[in-house]
Protein backbone atom coordinates (compact mmCIF):
# COMPACT_ATOMS: atom_id res chain seq x y z
CA UNK A 1 0.00 0.00 0.00
CA UNK A 2 2.91 2.82 0.78
CA UNK A 3 4.42 1.54 -2.33
CA UNK A 4 1.55 2.05 -4.47
CA UNK A 5 1.21 5.64 -2.67
CA UNK A 6 4.82 6.56 -3.15
CA UNK A 7 4.52 5.42 -6.68
CA UNK A 8 1.09 7.84 -7.45
CA UNK A 9 3.12 10.50 -5.53
CA UNK A 10 6.33 10.14 -8.39
CA UNK A 11 3.64 9.98 -10.91
CA UNK A 12 2.03 13.19 -9.46
CA UNK A 13 4.97 14.69 -9.11
CA UNK A 14 6.45 14.45 -13.18
CA UNK A 15 2.77 15.22 -14.54
CA UNK A 16 2.64 18.27 -12.18
CA UNK A 17 6.16 19.33 -13.59
CA UNK A 18 5.95 18.64 -17.16
CA UNK A 19 2.42 20.84 -16.96
CA UNK A 20 4.29 23.71 -15.41
CA UNK A 21 7.19 23.25 -17.91
CA UNK A 22 4.32 23.04 -21.02
CA UNK A 23 2.87 25.82 -19.55
CA UNK A 24 5.95 28.31 -19.20
CA UNK A 25 7.20 26.90 -22.59
CA UNK A 26 3.64 27.96 -24.49
CA UNK A 27 3.47 31.20 -22.39
CA UNK A 28 6.74 32.68 -24.02
CA UNK A 29 6.23 31.94 -27.15
CA UNK A 30 2.91 33.23 -26.88
CA UNK A 31 4.39 36.56 -25.49
CA UNK A 32 6.79 36.61 -28.34
CA UNK A 33 4.16 35.64 -31.39
CA UNK A 34 2.17 38.24 -30.12
CA UNK A 35 4.22 40.86 -31.50
CA UNK A 36 3.93 40.72 -35.19
CA UNK A 37 7.13 42.50 -37.01
CA UNK A 38 7.18 43.80 -40.43
CA UNK A 39 7.42 41.61 -43.18
CA UNK A 40 9.49 43.01 -45.90
CA UNK A 41 8.74 39.84 -48.30
CA UNK A 42 5.29 41.53 -48.59
CA UNK A 43 6.24 45.25 -47.96
CA UNK A 44 8.50 47.87 -49.19
CA UNK A 45 10.66 49.80 -46.47
CA UNK A 46 9.28 53.57 -47.02
CA UNK A 47 12.66 54.22 -49.09
CA UNK A 48 12.49 51.65 -51.23
CA UNK A 49 8.61 52.66 -52.23
CA UNK A 50 9.63 55.79 -52.55
CA UNK A 51 12.46 55.09 -54.89
CA UNK A 52 10.61 52.65 -57.11
CA UNK A 53 7.69 55.00 -57.84
CA UNK A 54 9.98 57.34 -58.25
CA UNK A 55 11.60 55.36 -61.47
CA UNK A 56 8.07 54.13 -62.57
CA UNK A 57 7.20 57.91 -62.72
CA UNK A 58 10.59 58.35 -65.26
CA UNK A 59 9.57 55.06 -67.29
CA UNK A 60 6.02 56.92 -68.00
CA UNK A 61 6.41 60.38 -68.67
CA UNK A 62 3.95 60.60 -71.08
CA UNK A 63 1.05 59.87 -68.45
CA UNK A 64 2.87 60.32 -64.88
CA UNK A 65 4.57 63.26 -63.58
CA UNK A 66 5.74 63.57 -59.56
CA UNK A 67 6.75 66.94 -57.38
CA UNK A 68 7.69 66.57 -53.74
CA UNK A 69 6.14 69.97 -51.64
CA UNK A 70 7.95 70.51 -48.54
CA UNK A 71 7.00 72.73 -45.46
CA UNK A 72 7.88 73.05 -42.05
CA UNK A 73 7.61 75.06 -38.59
CA UNK A 74 9.61 75.12 -35.22
CA UNK A 75 12.39 73.04 -36.09
CA UNK A 76 10.09 70.30 -37.77
CA UNK A 77 9.38 69.60 -41.41
CA UNK A 78 7.80 67.65 -43.89
CA UNK A 79 8.03 66.21 -47.94
CA UNK A 80 4.75 64.76 -49.49
CA UNK A 81 5.09 63.30 -52.66
CA UNK A 82 2.25 63.61 -55.34
CA UNK A 83 1.82 61.74 -58.33
CA UNK A 84 -0.59 62.87 -61.21
CA UNK A 85 -1.57 60.72 -63.95
CA UNK A 86 -3.06 62.51 -66.61
CA UNK A 87 -2.85 61.02 -70.61
CA UNK A 88 -3.76 63.08 -73.97
CA UNK A 89 -5.19 66.20 -73.45
CA UNK A 90 -4.99 68.25 -70.42
CA UNK A 91 -7.92 69.00 -68.03
CA UNK A 92 -9.39 72.62 -69.23
CA UNK A 93 -12.69 74.15 -69.74
CA UNK A 94 -13.08 72.82 -73.37
CA UNK A 95 -12.17 69.18 -71.97
CA UNK A 96 -12.81 68.76 -68.39
CA UNK A 97 -11.95 65.49 -66.58
CA UNK A 98 -12.84 64.25 -63.63
CA UNK A 99 -10.43 65.33 -60.74
CA UNK A 100 -9.45 62.42 -58.40
CA UNK A 101 -7.46 63.11 -55.25
CA UNK A 102 -6.30 59.66 -53.25
CA UNK A 103 -4.35 59.63 -49.96
CA UNK A 104 -2.73 57.15 -48.57
CA UNK A 105 -0.68 56.32 -45.68
CA UNK A 106 -2.16 59.24 -43.11
CA UNK A 107 -1.60 56.68 -39.91
CA UNK A 108 1.99 55.52 -40.23
CA UNK A 109 1.04 51.76 -38.88
CA UNK A 110 -1.21 51.66 -41.83
CA UNK A 111 1.63 50.34 -44.41
CA UNK A 112 -0.95 47.94 -46.79
CA UNK A 113 -2.61 51.69 -47.65
CA UNK A 114 0.90 52.19 -49.73
CA UNK A 115 1.33 49.22 -51.17
CA UNK A 116 -2.73 49.88 -52.84
CA UNK A 117 -1.26 53.11 -54.03
CA UNK A 118 1.27 51.46 -55.48
CA UNK A 119 -0.53 48.58 -57.03
CA UNK A 120 -2.29 51.72 -58.76
CA UNK A 121 -0.55 53.73 -59.72
CA UNK A 122 1.17 49.59 -61.51
CA UNK A 123 -2.09 49.61 -62.98
CA UNK A 124 -2.36 53.41 -64.43
CA UNK A 125 1.10 52.84 -65.94
CA UNK A 126 -0.12 49.75 -67.74
CA UNK A 127 3.09 48.16 -65.69
CA UNK A 128 0.13 45.34 -63.93
CA UNK A 129 -2.87 43.89 -65.38
CA UNK A 130 -6.63 44.56 -63.68
CA UNK A 131 -8.00 40.97 -63.97
CA UNK A 132 -11.17 41.27 -65.57
CA UNK A 133 -10.32 44.95 -67.40
CA UNK A 134 -9.03 44.59 -71.61
CA UNK A 135 -6.35 47.52 -72.41
CA UNK A 136 -9.72 49.63 -74.59
CA UNK A 137 -12.09 49.73 -71.93
CA UNK A 138 -9.11 50.64 -69.63
CA UNK A 139 -8.33 53.16 -71.88
CA UNK A 140 -11.55 55.06 -72.01
CA UNK A 141 -11.96 55.12 -68.49
CA UNK A 142 -8.75 56.98 -68.12
CA UNK A 143 -8.49 59.65 -70.90
CA UNK A 144 -11.32 61.02 -68.77
CA UNK A 145 -9.46 61.58 -65.74
CA UNK A 146 -7.00 63.21 -64.24
CA UNK A 147 -5.91 61.41 -60.54
CA UNK A 148 -3.57 62.76 -58.30
CA UNK A 149 -1.78 60.12 -55.91
CA UNK A 150 -0.33 60.87 -52.50
CA UNK A 151 1.22 57.50 -51.92
CA UNK A 152 2.59 58.15 -48.22
CA UNK A 153 1.06 61.25 -46.20
CA UNK A 154 2.85 60.52 -43.40
CA UNK A 155 6.20 59.57 -44.23
CA UNK A 156 7.68 60.93 -40.70
CA UNK A 157 5.54 58.54 -39.27
CA UNK A 158 5.76 56.02 -41.28
CA UNK A 159 9.60 55.90 -40.41
CA UNK A 160 8.71 55.72 -36.61
CA UNK A 161 6.96 52.60 -37.46
CA UNK A 162 9.72 51.28 -39.37
CA UNK A 163 12.31 52.02 -36.60
CA UNK A 164 10.54 49.17 -34.26
CA UNK A 165 7.47 51.29 -32.80
CA UNK A 166 4.80 49.61 -34.53
CA UNK A 167 1.81 51.18 -33.22
CA UNK A 168 2.10 54.48 -34.02
CA UNK A 169 -0.42 56.27 -36.13
CA UNK A 170 0.61 59.82 -35.76
CA UNK A 171 3.50 62.35 -37.26
CA UNK A 172 7.06 62.65 -36.79
CA UNK A 173 5.74 65.04 -33.76
CA UNK A 174 3.41 62.76 -31.97
CA UNK A 175 -0.03 64.85 -34.20
CA UNK A 176 -2.74 62.62 -35.76
CA UNK A 177 -3.10 64.52 -39.04
CA UNK A 178 -6.61 63.17 -39.41
CA UNK A 179 -7.41 65.15 -36.48
CA UNK A 180 -5.48 68.83 -37.32
CA UNK A 181 -8.02 69.72 -39.75
CA UNK A 182 -10.35 72.88 -39.00
CA UNK A 183 -14.29 71.46 -39.14
CA UNK A 184 -14.83 70.71 -35.49
CA UNK A 185 -10.98 70.64 -35.00
CA UNK A 186 -10.05 70.14 -30.89
CA UNK A 187 -13.05 68.92 -29.37
CA UNK A 188 -12.10 65.63 -27.13
CA UNK A 189 -14.35 62.52 -26.47
CA UNK A 190 -14.21 61.37 -23.02
CA UNK A 191 -11.96 58.58 -23.95
CA UNK A 192 -9.34 60.61 -26.10
CA UNK A 193 -6.45 59.20 -26.11
CA UNK A 194 -3.31 61.75 -26.83
CA UNK A 195 -1.28 58.33 -28.05
CA UNK A 196 -3.43 58.47 -31.13
CA UNK A 197 -5.86 61.50 -31.03
CA UNK A 198 -3.68 63.95 -30.70
CA UNK A 199 -5.09 67.12 -32.61
CA UNK A 200 -1.59 69.17 -32.55
CA UNK A 201 -2.31 72.84 -30.75
CA UNK A 202 -3.87 74.07 -33.54
CA UNK A 203 -5.88 73.46 -36.94
CA UNK A 204 -3.17 72.99 -39.72
CA UNK A 205 -0.27 73.41 -37.28
CA UNK A 206 1.49 70.41 -38.60
CA UNK A 207 3.42 70.60 -42.30
CA UNK A 208 1.78 67.61 -43.67
CA UNK A 209 -1.66 68.87 -43.45
CA UNK A 210 -0.96 72.21 -44.63
CA UNK A 211 0.35 70.48 -47.93
CA UNK A 212 -2.41 68.41 -48.23
CA UNK A 213 -4.92 71.38 -48.04
CA UNK A 214 -3.54 74.25 -50.39
CA UNK A 215 -2.87 70.64 -52.64
CA UNK A 216 -7.21 70.50 -52.22
CA UNK A 217 -7.95 74.20 -52.59
CA UNK A 218 -5.89 74.21 -55.93
CA UNK A 219 -6.45 71.05 -57.00
CA UNK A 220 -10.36 70.85 -56.07
CA UNK A 221 -11.31 66.97 -56.80
CA UNK A 222 -14.36 65.97 -57.61
CA UNK A 223 -13.75 63.06 -55.75
CA UNK A 224 -12.01 62.53 -52.34
CA UNK A 225 -10.68 58.87 -50.75
CA UNK A 226 -8.76 58.64 -47.67
CA UNK A 227 -7.44 55.05 -47.42
CA UNK A 228 -7.09 54.00 -44.05
CA UNK A 229 -7.03 50.46 -42.36
CA UNK A 230 -8.05 48.66 -39.50
CA UNK A 231 -11.34 47.34 -40.79
CA UNK A 232 -13.58 47.01 -43.77
CA UNK A 233 -15.46 50.18 -44.52
CA UNK A 234 -16.86 52.70 -47.16
CA UNK A 235 -17.04 56.17 -44.90
CA UNK A 236 -18.90 59.60 -46.02
CA UNK A 237 -19.14 62.48 -43.90
CA UNK A 238 -19.65 63.24 -41.48
CA UNK A 239 -16.90 61.78 -39.10
CA UNK A 240 -17.50 64.27 -36.29
CA UNK A 241 -21.30 63.63 -35.92
CA UNK A 242 -23.88 61.25 -36.07
CA UNK A 243 -25.24 62.39 -39.24
CA UNK A 244 -24.51 62.41 -43.54
CA UNK A 245 -25.26 65.35 -45.79
CA UNK A 246 -28.84 64.84 -47.09
CA UNK A 247 -29.91 65.23 -50.95
CA UNK A 248 -28.72 65.07 -54.29
CA UNK A 249 -24.85 64.34 -52.42
CA UNK A 250 -25.86 61.64 -50.17
CA UNK A 251 -27.52 60.18 -53.53
CA UNK A 252 -24.45 60.23 -55.25
CA UNK A 253 -21.91 59.35 -52.64
CA UNK A 254 -24.48 56.49 -51.59
CA UNK A 255 -24.59 54.68 -54.66
CA UNK A 256 -20.88 54.87 -55.40
CA UNK A 257 -20.44 53.34 -52.05
CA UNK A 258 -23.02 50.86 -52.39
CA UNK A 259 -21.94 49.20 -55.86
CA UNK A 260 -17.83 48.90 -54.70
CA UNK A 261 -19.55 47.17 -51.62
CA UNK A 262 -21.06 45.01 -53.99
CA UNK A 263 -18.52 44.64 -56.88
CA UNK A 264 -15.55 44.44 -54.62
CA UNK A 265 -16.29 43.82 -50.93
CA UNK A 266 -18.78 41.33 -51.00
CA UNK A 267 -21.15 43.28 -48.91
CA UNK A 268 -18.81 43.05 -46.01
CA UNK A 269 -18.18 46.57 -46.02
CA UNK A 270 -19.81 48.84 -43.53
CA UNK A 271 -21.59 51.82 -45.20
CA UNK A 272 -22.57 55.53 -43.70
CA UNK A 273 -21.16 58.60 -42.03
CA UNK A 274 -17.62 58.07 -40.38
CA UNK A 275 -19.03 59.29 -37.03
CA UNK A 276 -22.18 57.26 -36.90
CA UNK A 277 -20.69 53.81 -38.10
CA UNK A 278 -17.51 53.35 -36.79
CA UNK A 279 -18.32 54.00 -32.86
CA UNK A 280 -17.02 57.03 -32.22
CA UNK A 281 -16.78 60.63 -33.55
CA UNK A 282 -13.80 62.36 -34.87
CA UNK A 283 -12.94 65.84 -34.86
CA UNK A 284 -10.99 67.91 -37.42
CA UNK A 285 -10.65 65.40 -40.05
CA UNK A 286 -9.41 65.33 -43.31
CA UNK A 287 -12.76 64.11 -44.72
CA UNK A 288 -15.00 66.24 -43.02
CA UNK A 289 -12.75 69.16 -44.12
CA UNK A 290 -12.64 67.91 -48.29
CA UNK A 291 -16.78 68.40 -48.11
CA UNK A 292 -17.71 70.96 -45.76
CA UNK A 293 -14.31 73.59 -46.78
CA UNK A 294 -13.47 72.60 -50.46
CA UNK A 295 -16.52 71.41 -51.16
CA UNK A 296 -15.31 68.19 -52.75
CA UNK A 297 -18.83 66.73 -54.08
CA UNK A 298 -18.13 63.20 -53.19
CA UNK A 299 -15.67 63.01 -50.24
CA UNK A 300 -14.87 59.33 -48.74
CA UNK A 301 -12.90 57.51 -46.08
CA UNK A 302 -11.89 53.88 -47.18
CA UNK A 303 -11.02 51.32 -44.45
CA UNK A 304 -9.25 48.70 -46.59
CA UNK A 305 -8.35 45.91 -43.76
CA UNK A 306 -8.95 44.97 -40.23
CA UNK A 307 -7.89 41.98 -38.13
CA UNK A 308 -10.29 42.27 -35.35
CA UNK A 309 -8.85 38.64 -34.27
CA UNK A 310 -5.31 40.23 -33.02
CA UNK A 311 -4.70 41.38 -29.65
CA UNK A 312 -4.85 45.96 -29.53
CA UNK A 313 -1.07 45.74 -28.84
CA UNK A 314 0.24 43.64 -32.20
CA UNK A 315 -0.35 46.64 -34.19
CA UNK A 316 1.08 45.00 -37.55
CA UNK A 317 -1.30 41.98 -37.51
CA UNK A 318 -4.11 44.38 -36.68
CA UNK A 319 -3.73 46.81 -39.67
CA UNK A 320 -2.28 45.16 -42.18
CA UNK A 321 -1.77 41.61 -43.69
CA UNK A 322 0.74 38.92 -42.96
CA UNK A 323 0.32 36.52 -45.58
CA UNK A 324 0.82 36.44 -49.30
CA UNK A 325 -2.65 35.26 -49.79
CA UNK A 326 -4.17 37.80 -47.82
CA UNK A 327 -1.89 40.69 -49.18
CA UNK A 328 -2.66 39.57 -52.63
CA UNK A 329 -6.48 39.73 -51.95
CA UNK A 330 -6.46 42.95 -50.54
CA UNK A 331 -4.34 44.87 -53.63
CA UNK A 332 -6.13 42.94 -55.94
CA UNK A 333 -10.07 43.85 -54.48
CA UNK A 334 -9.26 47.10 -53.38
CA UNK A 335 -7.50 48.43 -56.81
CA UNK A 336 -10.45 46.68 -58.96
CA UNK A 337 -12.62 48.72 -56.30
CA UNK A 338 -10.59 52.40 -57.18
CA UNK A 339 -11.17 51.47 -60.71
CA UNK A 340 -14.74 51.00 -60.85
CA UNK A 341 -14.71 54.42 -59.14
CA UNK A 342 -12.84 56.06 -62.18
CA UNK A 343 -15.67 53.86 -64.35
CA UNK A 344 -19.04 55.39 -62.42
CA UNK A 345 -17.50 59.02 -61.47
CA UNK A 346 -17.67 60.22 -65.14
CA UNK A 347 -21.06 59.14 -65.88
CA UNK A 348 -21.83 61.97 -62.69
CA UNK A 349 -19.65 64.12 -64.41
CA UNK A 350 -22.39 66.85 -65.69
CA UNK A 351 -24.69 66.91 -62.95
CA UNK A 352 -20.93 67.50 -60.45
CA UNK A 353 -20.08 70.34 -63.37
CA UNK A 354 -23.00 72.05 -62.81
CA UNK A 355 -22.78 72.46 -59.17
CA UNK A 356 -18.96 72.36 -59.37
CA UNK A 357 -19.56 76.02 -61.55
CA UNK A 358 -21.54 77.57 -58.45
CA UNK A 359 -18.62 76.67 -56.36
CA UNK A 360 -16.93 78.39 -58.46
CA UNK A 361 -18.38 81.74 -58.50
CA UNK A 362 -18.43 81.33 -54.99
CA UNK A 363 -14.98 80.66 -54.57
CA UNK A 364 -14.07 84.30 -56.18
CA UNK A 365 -14.49 85.66 -52.24
CA UNK A 366 -10.63 85.93 -51.57
CA UNK A 367 -8.55 82.75 -52.10
CA UNK A 368 -5.91 84.19 -49.52
CA UNK A 369 -8.48 84.46 -47.07
CA UNK A 370 -9.64 80.84 -47.83
CA UNK A 371 -6.19 79.80 -47.21
CA UNK A 372 -5.34 81.69 -44.26
CA UNK A 373 -7.25 79.31 -42.03
CA UNK A 374 -9.13 81.37 -39.22
CA UNK A 375 -11.98 82.08 -41.09
CA UNK A 376 -12.29 78.56 -42.08
CA UNK A 377 -12.70 77.43 -39.13
CA UNK A 378 -15.81 79.43 -38.75
CA UNK A 379 -17.50 78.05 -42.04
CA UNK A 380 -19.66 75.54 -42.79
CA UNK A 381 -21.49 74.54 -45.42
CA UNK A 382 -23.57 77.56 -45.77
CA UNK A 383 -20.51 80.32 -44.09
CA UNK A 384 -20.08 81.96 -47.05
CA UNK A 385 -23.21 84.12 -46.59
CA UNK A 386 -22.03 85.08 -43.08
CA UNK A 387 -18.73 85.83 -45.16
CA UNK A 388 -20.31 88.09 -47.64
CA UNK A 389 -22.38 89.80 -44.79
CA UNK A 390 -19.23 90.48 -43.25
CA UNK A 391 -17.42 92.24 -46.00
CA UNK A 392 -20.50 94.24 -46.23
CA UNK A 393 -20.22 95.14 -42.50
CA UNK A 394 -16.94 96.45 -43.16
CA UNK A 395 -17.46 98.41 -45.79
CA UNK A 396 -20.05 100.41 -43.79
CA UNK A 397 -17.62 100.45 -40.84
CA UNK A 398 -14.52 102.01 -43.05
CA UNK A 399 -17.59 104.40 -44.94
CA UNK A 400 -18.66 105.64 -41.42
CA UNK A 401 -14.27 106.46 -40.37
CA UNK A 402 -14.37 108.42 -43.51
CA UNK A 403 -17.26 110.22 -42.69
CA UNK A 404 -15.73 111.16 -39.10
CA UNK A 405 -12.15 111.86 -40.09
CA UNK A 406 -13.23 114.29 -42.95
CA UNK A 407 -15.48 116.01 -40.09
CA UNK A 408 -12.76 116.19 -37.57
CA UNK A 409 -10.87 117.45 -40.94
CA UNK A 410 -13.53 120.18 -41.68
CA UNK A 411 -13.97 121.30 -37.84
CA UNK A 412 -10.13 121.74 -37.72
CA UNK A 413 -10.53 124.00 -40.64
CA UNK A 414 -13.23 126.38 -39.17
CA UNK A 415 -11.50 126.46 -36.43
CA UNK A 416 -8.20 127.27 -37.63
CA UNK A 417 -10.55 130.38 -39.42
CA UNK A 418 -11.76 131.22 -36.32
CA UNK A 419 -8.59 131.26 -34.10
CA UNK A 420 -6.39 133.27 -37.36
CA UNK A 421 -9.16 135.73 -36.94
CA UNK A 422 -10.23 136.02 -33.41
CA UNK A 423 -7.04 134.59 -31.39
CA UNK A 424 -4.60 133.18 -33.37
CA UNK A 425 -4.24 130.32 -31.79
CA UNK A 426 -2.09 126.86 -33.90
CA UNK A 427 -4.41 124.93 -35.81
CA UNK A 428 -1.85 121.85 -33.92
CA UNK A 429 -3.42 122.69 -30.44
CA UNK A 430 -6.63 122.77 -32.04
CA UNK A 431 -6.60 118.89 -32.98
CA UNK A 432 -4.32 117.85 -29.91
CA UNK A 433 -7.07 118.54 -27.66
ZN1 LIG B 1 -5.97 55.29 -40.05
Amino acid sequence: MADLLSLSSFLFSIITFFFFYFLSVHGDNSTQSSITQINYDLYHSSRNLMDEIKEMVHRHSDRLSMEKVKAGNKGYSAEIAVVTYCKGKKDSAENPKLRILLSFGQHGRELITSELAFRIMSILSEEKHLPGMDEASLNSILDKVVIKVVPMENINGRKLVEGGDLCERRNGRGVDLNRNWSVDWGKKEKDYDPYEENPGIAPFSEPESQIMRKLAVSFEPHIWVNVHSGMEALFMPYDHKNTTPDGLPLQQMKSLLEEVNQLHCQKRCMIGSGGGSVGYFAHGTATDFMYDVVRVPMAFTFEIYGDVTAPSSDCFKMFNPTDLASYNSVLDDWSAAFFTIFKLGPHQLGEIQSKASVVKLDKLVSIDEYLDGYLMERRNRYGKKIEVLELGMQEIRAYYRLFLLSSVLLLCMFCSRISKTKCSRPIVSAISL
